[in-house]
């Protein structure tokens, strides 16, 4: 048990994804510009869908209970789906209400949804991995 625990910690900590669910995500629906879920490889937003909210694209924060993200923004994460209560507290947006985001297959935790006038996702840039982390 407790060696089962460690081998989980390690691979959390190292970020490998897993080569098993990788296979799942067949060649030909492999895109340059795709952003995939670490963990089971579905496909999550692309690069395209960047966005700099606050001047830039990526941030840096730490919530309430000491835990660091690193995120970066996207207008649209179609392969997120939404969970929880909408909020504003603690929001790292001003002016925007949070909901989490997770991976719609695996229901991994990948960011957060953001709204206010508009909406965007801010995804946590370790947890996506881009078509050339396959090869
Ligand atoms: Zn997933």
């Amino acid at each position: 048990m407790e060696v089962l625990l460690l081998k989980r910690f390690i691979f959390k900590t190292l970020n490998i994804p897993r080569l098993q669910d990788l296979i799942r995500v067949k060649e030909s629906e492999l895109d340059d510009n795709k952003l995939y879920c670490f963990l089971c490889g579905n496909a999550i937003t692309s690069t395209s869908e960047r966005i700099s909210v606050d001047g830039a694209h990526e941030h840096s924060f730490t919530n309430p209970h000491g835990y660091s993200f690193h995120i970066g923004c996207f207008r649209n994460a179609p392969g997120c789906i939404q969970e929880g209560i909408v909020t504003d507290d603690f929001s790292w947006f001003k002016g925007y209400s949070w909901r989490y985001a997770l991976c719609a297959d695996c229901q991994q935790h990948l960011g957060w949804i953001y709204d206010s006038q508009d909406q965007f996702y801010g995804l946590i840039l370790d947890r996506l991995i881009s078509t050339s982390e396959f090869n």
